[in-house]
């Protein structure tokens, strides 16, 4: 049997609280799932930063790039927005992005049926809603060259950004996208703008390229980014895995994400390509922040950081038998009414509950569903 190696990055805020309920969680699959991993810890964000100077260490970097996967609980807060910006709590996880290159990004929607209410769209056009956005994260107008503003003289500047992609690029965000649809209902729908952008249209070939090479079992369909992030709102049912850039990736997995209506419950993942031994780098953490207004008090929803362990269980271990059993506890928590403040809505049916009876919550859900 192989130790999982798995680095905690619990961070600043309600970071550490709803990664504690996480890895109570985990210690759950230890013991009753035979999932066998070993744990090492750090600081990181402001925490590291108050400790040591920097909000990521050389040491933690080193065990990032070891560990099988990273568990990132959230950073930052008001205390360091005087830090200069490349110490910022924010900056250790652009390095970790950039050193362990996790060029694709993946933000699923879904929308469980006990929250649907929560969404700002009418529960018909969201119940049941299981959506999967891959977003380069790596390449295109973040972080192409040229860039900068310049002086035109006469008080008057311009700014420049470049939106440029190379075929590797495109192709291995594709890759990754096509093998995650396979996992699922093997729908792709690819997005860009080549009615107005080269860097769009070369995203076009790319994909066509690839999906006749080898992905020809996987339903490709095509969409501008303005019509996707249209049918979005309209009819979000109609996608399965979507793969766009990193500009129009960071705007629709937004408003894929306003469609489920809770920050709290959004996990994410951050991969990488694979290593010689079949492993990839690969760092999951929930969409939300560090929560400053409610950090220490044990209010946070430790739903997002534990369905972004389940995501870890899918994508890096291997073990989608257990992922989907982690998933169907949470709706299980959920049908049965409990809530943290964040998703409550003051039904009837709902029960108030904090950040460590949620995690508790999850156990039992887990242990009644594995008898
Ligand atoms: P935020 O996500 O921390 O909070 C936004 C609102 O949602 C707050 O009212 C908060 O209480 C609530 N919320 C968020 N997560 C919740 C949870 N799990 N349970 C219950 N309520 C939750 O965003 P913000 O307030 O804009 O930012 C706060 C800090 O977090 C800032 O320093 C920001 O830079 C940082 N931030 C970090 C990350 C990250 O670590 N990846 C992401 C976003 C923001």
């Amino acid at each position: 049997m192989t130790d999982h190696k798995i680095l905690i990055l619990p961070g600043d805020g309600i970071g550490p609280e709803v990664m504690a309920e996480t890895q109570r969680v985990m210690s759950w699959f230890a013991d009753h799932r035979n999932f066998s991993f070993e744990t090492t810890s750090h600081l990181v964000g402001g925490a590291s930063y108050d400790a040591h100077g920097v909000p990521i260490t050389e040491e933690a970097m080193e065990e990032a790039a070891r560990a099988d996967a990273i568990l990132f609980g959230a950073v930052g807060g008001e205390r360091w927005e005087t830090v200069p910006y490349e110490q910022r709590p924010e900056a250790a996880l652009l390095r970790l992005r950039k050193e362990l290159d996790l060029f694709a990004n993946l933000r699923p929607a879904l929308v469980q049926a006990p929250l649907a209410d929560a969404s700002s769209l009418k529960r018909e056009l969201v119940e049941g809603l299981d959506i999967l956005i891959l977003r380069e994260l790596t390449g295109g107008v973040y972080f192409g060259t040229p860039r900068g503003i310049e002086d035109l003289g006469g008080g008057k500047k311009r700014g420049v950004n470049t939106h440029a992609y190379t075929s590797d690029e495109i192709r291995r965000a594709a890759e990754m996208a096509f093998d995650l649809a396979r996992l699922r209902e093997a729908r792709l729908c690819s997005v860009e703008k080549r009615n107005v952008m080269e860097a769009g249209a070369l995203w076009h070939e790319e994909v066509v390229k690839l999906h006749a090479e080898k992905y020809t079992d996987v339903a490709l369909s095509h969409m501008l980014a303005d019509n996707c992030a249209m049918q979005l709102v309209r009819a979000p049912k109609q996608f399965d895995v979507i793969l766009t850039d990193n500009l129009f990736g960071d705007i629709l997995s937004d408003i894929a994400a306003q469609l489920t209506g809770s920050l709290g419950m959004l996990p994410s993942a951050s991969l990488g390509q694979r290593r010689k031994n079949g492993t990839r780098p690969a760092l999951y953490e929930p969409v939300h922040g560090s929560a400053p207004d409610i950090a220490g008090r044990d209010a946070a929803n430790p739903l997002a950081m534990i369905l972004s362990f389940a995501m870890a269980l899918r994508y890096s271990f291997e073990r989608p038998d257990d992922a989907a059993l982690l998933e169907e506890a949470v709706e299980r928590v959920l049908a049965d009414g409990l809530r943290t403040a964040d998703i409550a809505r003051g039904g009837k049916s709902e029960r108030l509950v904090s950040c460590s009876e949620m995690g508790s919550a999850v156990i039992d859900a887990l242990k009644a569903l594995a008898l």
